[in-house]
């Protein structure tokens, strides 16, 4: 039988509402509105687009959301000085600095001046130590593995228990989804193994997945036959594969694909991802959710 297509537009737009209802809410009854600050350093046209899909998100949702555009050769210091600025400010609840920085700029410097409680892209190192430790000392959830939990929870997919397969140990989805699924609780409680590039007989480890995570960054690297029978299978990989005239605009897209081999898979699987579709959508949204976290907890 086909998989079930775990549509993440759909589950998205389902967080987007709630988080629309709660956001009214603080406003009436706290008068407190989240505040979202993005910080872009140059034009880098990809940058400029994740931004601007955040700001979008952030006014849909009746976010006080402002955009700090600054100049490719702001100097570090400068930069450090602005995000103090936002540190201090509170009206603004989440600071997030766009990724990558110029070269003459220590990405690592810049993210940890970000005070750990604004930190809502959760890349504070004093963020991440709370989400080991996990439990009421957890605040934040990075934004892409905190959304590849909600396609799990709320597909219906049983996690306490289940044999949990993450392919990839980045530090912004392989490490941080394993610590999550395997953390006591609800959504969680999972028994995870991670594969990587040192990892031997990677093949054997996805066979008997209950839950499959794959984010590799190679496109098609697992096979169907990789796949148990019925397994959940979340598709993380986004990769360019070509580009085709858009039939909308009739200009040249890119051709995205997963690290899966989605046809093959879908008939193997009992819940899968699309890509695109699947997990993308998901990461702006618990952006936002992070946002309405941080507002939520300033009220006295
Ligand atoms: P990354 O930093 O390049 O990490 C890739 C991980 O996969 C590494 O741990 C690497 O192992 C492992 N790996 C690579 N090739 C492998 C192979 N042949 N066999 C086993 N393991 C292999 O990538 P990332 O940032 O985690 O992103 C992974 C994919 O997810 C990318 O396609 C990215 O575009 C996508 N992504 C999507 C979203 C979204 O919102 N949809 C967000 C983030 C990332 P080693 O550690 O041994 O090198």
């Amino acid at each position: 039988m086909a998989a079930k297509i775990i549509n993440g537009n759909e589950i998205a737009a389902e967080i987007r509402e709630e988080l629309k209802k709660e956001v009214a809410l603080m406003k009436e009854k706290h008068g407190v509105v989240p505040g979202l600050v993005t910080i872009l350093v140059g034009k880098n046209p990809a940058s400029v687009s994740y931004v601007t899909g955040k700001q979008k998100t952030a006014h849909e949702l009746g976010f006080y959301s402002m955009q700090d555009d600054q100049p490719e050769d702001i100097p570090e210091a400068a930069l450090l000085a602005l995000v103090d600025k936002y540190n201090k400010d509170p009206k603004i609840h989440g600071i997030l600095v766009q990724l990558p920085l110029p070269k003459h700029i220590n990405e690592k410097r810049v993210l940890n001046a970000i005070d750990p409680d604004k930190d809502v892209d959760c890349f504070h190192p004093v963020n991440i130590g709370r989400l080991v430790i996990g439990g009421s000392e957890a605040r934040f959830l990075p934004c892409t593995p905190a959304g590849i939990q909600e396609l799990i929870v709320r597909s219906g997919v049983p996690t306490s228990g289940a044999d949990v397969v993450v392919v990839g140990r980045s530090n912004i989805v392989g490490k941080p989804i394993a610590i999550i699924m395997m953390q006591k609780g609800k959504g969680a409680n999972s028994t995870v193994t991670v594969v990587h590039t040192g990892s031997r007989n990677m093949e054997a480890h996805c066979r008997r997945a209950d839950i499959l995570i794959v984010a590799a960054g190679v496109p098609g690297l697992v096979k169907p036959d990789w796949i148990k029978p019925g397994a959940c299978v979340i598709d993380v990989g986004v990769n360019r594969v070509g580009e085709k005239k858009s039939e909308k605009t009739g200009r040249m897209v890119p051709i995205l694909k997963g690290d899966v081999d989605f046809d093959a898979a879908k008939e193997i699987a009992g819940a899968i991802t699309p890509v695109p579709g699947g997990v993308g959508p998901m990461t702006i949204t618990m952006l936002m959710k992070n946002t309405v976290l941080s507002a939520k907890s300033s009220i006295k």
